[in-house]
């Protein structure tokens, strides 16, 4: 802390970390000898800039940008871009840090990075974001490579923003380099079903919690935070897969819809008119605007938080506890709060942390580099089924790991441990460097 001191996500994500892996430190002196934790507290390296640019009415805007590269013990730095105002350092290294152990967790050869800047996209042109994407990469394009550091999309960062930022990256450098980006236009490089992974995989990996207690989603209400791209396709497979999906949500509120969220008129609303929540509302007979509240008030069997960090806190926990939520898988990262988390483990819910359940997006990246290097497309339905069969490994990998550390079913404790020793053992391998 005295290190950091400005930096409360950062110390948020280190202690939700560290206090977990005790036991394993307990088992294994040779990760404390061998100075694990004090090098991975601290990033490999750490990139700020400036970002300038011209809006439509030619007045100069100065952005900040970010790229904390933490670690590339088991593979090149990997970690997407965050285009929104409240972004900082803090919050980068907490993502960055967390993508360590997730990446690990999906047992691929890929480190662990985060960048961004503080630009808002919201009410942007199109020609101010791609300015705004050329003077980024202007700067960052030095820092990245398919063997070096591949980002990818996040909040704020979707398929046209990858377009602008991989089209300066390839005018700059002379090269169709397909592996320094993931998340690219199927068209140009991309993979199949890596907009839909980390939506979709999160459902996966809460059908695997459920099957552990011999339960389905099929007929279970699902909530649902965000309306972006992991919120949307959440609920696009919740539907698939025979449970309604009944909130999602914005930053001005959430909807509530009993007949179930209409996928379709979501995308329209979200993706393509690049609107509010309440239009959703506003266009469907059985929906419901609520103004400024988040959605874990309406009853739901399963909570699915995919908006942003320290959405879900413990009033929310007890509120969604007294309506009988029998599982919570964070689509986004560290949504809970550490109170709210507390509050699923004392009361029995199921509860899968963002690093395991959030993790079929980075998997499918891996799976677009593996394309990209082999000069491969995969299908749809392979693809798919790559990420369901990963899912299920992340489950079970957390999950054994809980039962080695004798807290069987936490998932917190299960994730953290396993992704923490792959990396330790790498470390260990490779010297003090
Ligand atoms: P998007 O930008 O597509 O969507 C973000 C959604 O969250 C929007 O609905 C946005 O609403 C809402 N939101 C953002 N900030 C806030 C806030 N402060 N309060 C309330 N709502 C907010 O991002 P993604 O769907 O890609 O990312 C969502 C989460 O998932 C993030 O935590 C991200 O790190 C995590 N994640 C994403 C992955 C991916 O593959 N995309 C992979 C793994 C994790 P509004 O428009 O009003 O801001």
């Amino acid at each position: 802390q005295a290190r950091n001191p400005h930096e409360p996500e950062f110390q948020q994500a280190v202690h939700e970390v560290l206090d977990s892996i005790v036991p394993v430190l307990e088992r294994h002196p040779e990760f404390v000898s061998g100075g694990i934790v004090e090098r991975l507290v601290e990033p490999e390296r750490q990139i700020m800039f400036r970002v300038p640019w011209v809006d439509d009415q030619g007045t100069l805007q100065v952005d900040r940008g970010f790229r904390v590269q933490f670690s590339s013990v088991l593979g090149p730095y990997k970690g997407g871009l965050r285009f929104h105002p409240t972004v900082n350092l803090s919050i980068i290294k907490f993502l960055g840090f967390e993508q360590i152990f997730k990446n690990a967790l999906t047992g691929q050869g890929i480190g662990g990075a985060k960048g961004g800047s503080d630009f808002d996209p919201h009410g942007r042109s199109d020609g101010e974001i791609m300015r705004f994407c050329q003077s980024f990469m202007n700067e960052l394009y030095r820092h990245l490579g398919e063997h070096t550091d591949v980002p990818a999309g996040d909040i704020g960062v979707g398929a046209r923003e990858i377009g602008y930022l991989f089209g300066q990256y390839r005018k700059i450098t002379n090269r169709h380099e397909s592996g320094m980006f993931t998340g690219k236009g199927v068209q140009w490089g991309g993979a199949e079903v890596r907009t839909e992974a980390t939506g979709y995989g999160a459902v996966f990996f809460v059908q695997n919690m459920l099957a552990v207690h011999g339960q389905q989603l099929a007929g279970r209400r699902v909530g649902v935070s965000g309306s972006g791209n992991v919120a949307i396709y959440a609920i696009d497979k919740v539907h698939q897969l025979g449970g309604i999906p009944v909130t999602a949500s914005d930053s001005s509120g959430y909807v509530v819809d009993d007949a179930g969220i209409d996928v379709g008129l979501l995308r329209q609303v979200k993706e393509i008119e690049r609107g509010r929540i309440a239009e959703y509302a506003a266009r469907r007979a059985s929906a419901r605007f609520v103004e400024g509240a988040r959605p874990w008030e309406v009853p739901m069997d399963v909570a699915l938080p995919s908006a942003t960090q320290n959405e879900l806190d413990e009033l929310d926990a007890s509120a969604l506890i007294g309506n009988g939520v029998r599982a919570v898988a964070e689509g986004a990262n560290m949504p809970s709060t550490p109170g709210a988390v507390a509050a699923f483990r004392e009361s029995g819910v199921l509860f899968g942390p963002g690093k395991a359940a959030n993790a079929g997006g980075v998997a499918t990246s891996a799976l677009e580099m593996s394309q990209n290097a082999a000069r491969q497309r995969w299908t749809f339905a392979d693809s798919e089924e790559k990420l369901r069969s990963i899912m299920s490994d992340v489950h079970d990998a957390a999950f054994a790991a809980s039962e080695r550390y004798d807290r069987p079913g936490d998932y917190v404790v299960g994730a953290n441990a396993a992704g923490f020793t792959r990396v330790a053992h790498a470390m260990l391998a490779q010297g003090v460097i």
